[in-house]
């Protein structure tokens, strides 16, 4: 091994380095490019320091190829397309929900255009931009009010804090959930300044377990719906109706966060029986909260809905303006909500209902026409089978069902399944997919039709860079 000194002057002066690169990095900005060779040869550097014993001088090839790599890697969109063959379909870290064109038409529009978003056209005067979308959820959920925020954990934190703060929240002990991203239930109750109440056991609790720390310093009953976690066996928890009942008796409110909140009963595609948005409006409680790009299948966001009076105090509240949603969330959530009128047209045109409810038998053709498409190119050692596997809802719906899917298998004789999956994550077009028993699997209900002629390129050009071998 060569010295720390001769190691360090040996790295490549930064000028020379840009003029070596100078003729394929024209069309970058300079300040880009800079900075990405910099970054190199400040990396390399480090390691030297922190005496890294796999230092050894590259050659001027080495560092140019290890250059325009970094130059592209830093001039490349950090959120890029990917294909999800996860069959998680509401998959949180890419993306939940998809738009449908319309969505995004709508979603253009009001970024290339100047909108009514607070003018009220008929009279000239300011408008809310709460108005755009405030009937038709009413029309869809049989709200009297509704009120739409930042994304559902703002939705919680900021119903409990208009309604409850310095007061106490009643909730039951088996719902005491975190849903990812460190959103847990107690500490948002804490944040907006209420007093939890725990009550019953972990699997069960009854309407007297709330009943009997009713004080005068209650507020509320919370229910909240378990989301990404179920608990089997002997169990029992009071229904949203029984504890509107309850609550009101005492002068209390009640609300419940339904975490995913669907609009549709899906239980005629085969998915367990939940409740909709609104039954649980009709079942009396004062607020309910749900996601805009869980089941909804829309833009991030955070509904409330609910009685007038409350959603008033909701509204009134000053952090209500430090979460309020934007225009591109306005424009995008009125369109996939416009679907909703026709039941049947939100199942065919809400990408997320569309993936949830589409017939296992073309999700098995597009699986077919993925392997026509690839069969021919694959490396030796690598053998394709069409395969059935479960999809998953995600978004912390549903979390044990599984949806019966076809997924495209890869199997390798030599190498390491986790080389194939890291290969694929890292091309220009990502391709993402599980790694069950030393198996690749695509499972195509979340790779769309339109998506399979890019999918089989994308494959096909890895292959043809030998990466794996
Ligand atoms: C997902 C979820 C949330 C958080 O919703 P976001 O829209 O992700 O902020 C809150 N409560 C429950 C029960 C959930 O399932």
């Amino acid at each position: 091994m060569m010295d720390k000194k001769s190691l360090l002057s040996a790295l490549p002066k930064i000028d020379e380095s840009l003029a070596d690169i100078s003729s394929s990095t024209q069309s970058i900005p300079a300040r880009l490019v800079k900075l990405a060779v910099r970054h190199c040869v400040d990396a390399e550097r480090q390691r030297i320091l922190n005496n890294d014993t796999s230092c050894v001088p590259l050659t001027s090839d080495q560092w140019h190829k290890r250059f325009l790599e970094a130059v592209a890697a830093k001039n490349q969109m950090n959120l890029r397309r990917v294909i999800n063959g996860t069959g998680v379909v509401i998959h949180t870290n890419l993306g939940r929900s998809l738009l449908s064109p319309p969505m995004v038409e709508a979603l253009q529009r009001a970024g290339a255009h100047y909108t009514n978003l607070e003018l009220n056209l008929s009279t000239g005067k300011r408008g809310s931009r709460y108005s755009l979308v405030e009937e038709i959820i009413c029309d869809l959920t049989g709200a009297e009010a509704a009120l739409v925020v930042n994304n559902n954990a703002a939705a919680v934190l900021l119903t409990i804090d208009s309604l409850a703060l310095g007061k106490q929240v009643i909730v039951s002990r088996g719902q005491l959930v975190e849903i990812g991203g460190s959103f847990r239930i107690p500490d948002v109750i804490a944040k907006s300044g209420a007093h939890l109440i725990e009550v019953g056991a972990t699997n069960r609790t009854h309407l007297a377990d709330y009943e009997k720390v009713i004080t005068d310093d209650t507020a509320m009953l919370l229910k909240v719906h378990t989301s990404n976690f179920k608990i089997i066996g002997f169990t029992s928890e009071v229904s949203a109706e029984e504890l509107a009942t309850l609550a009101h008796a005492h002068g209390l409110l009640a609300m419940e966060d339904l975490g995913s909140g669907c609009l549709v009963d899906l239980s005629s595609f085969g998915l367990p029986q939940e409740p909709t948005v609104q039954q649980i409006v009709k079942s009396g409680v004062d607020v309910v909260t749900f996601s805009g790009d869980k089941l909804l299948g829309g833009p991030q966001a955070g509904l409330i809905v609910g009685r007038k009076s409350a959603i008033e105090r909701i509204k009134r509240n000053p952090l209500n303006r430090a979460l309020r949603i934007d225009k591109f969330t306005l424009a995008s959530l009125e369109a996939v909500l416009r679907n909703y009128y026709d039941l049947d047209q939100a199942l065919n045109t809400v990408p997320t209902l569309r993936m949830l409810t589409q017939p296992i038998e073309g999700i098995k053709k597009r699986a077919k026409k993925l392997m026509c498409r690839i069969q021919r190119s694959l490396p030796p050692g690598c053998a394709i089978s069409l395969r059935t596997t479960m999809s998953r809802v995600g978004g912390g719906a549903l979390p044990e069902h599984g949806l019966p899917s076809w997924a495209v298998a890869f199997q390798l004789q030599q190498g390491t399944i986790s080389a194939l999956e890291h290969g694929l994550r890292k091309l220009l077009l990502p391709v993402i997919g599980r790694v069950e028993d030393e198996v690749f699997l695509l499972d195509m209900r979340t790779v769309s039709n339109d998506e399979v002629p890019e999918l089989a390129d994308s494959l096909i050009t890895f292959w043809q860079q030998g990466t794996l071998s």
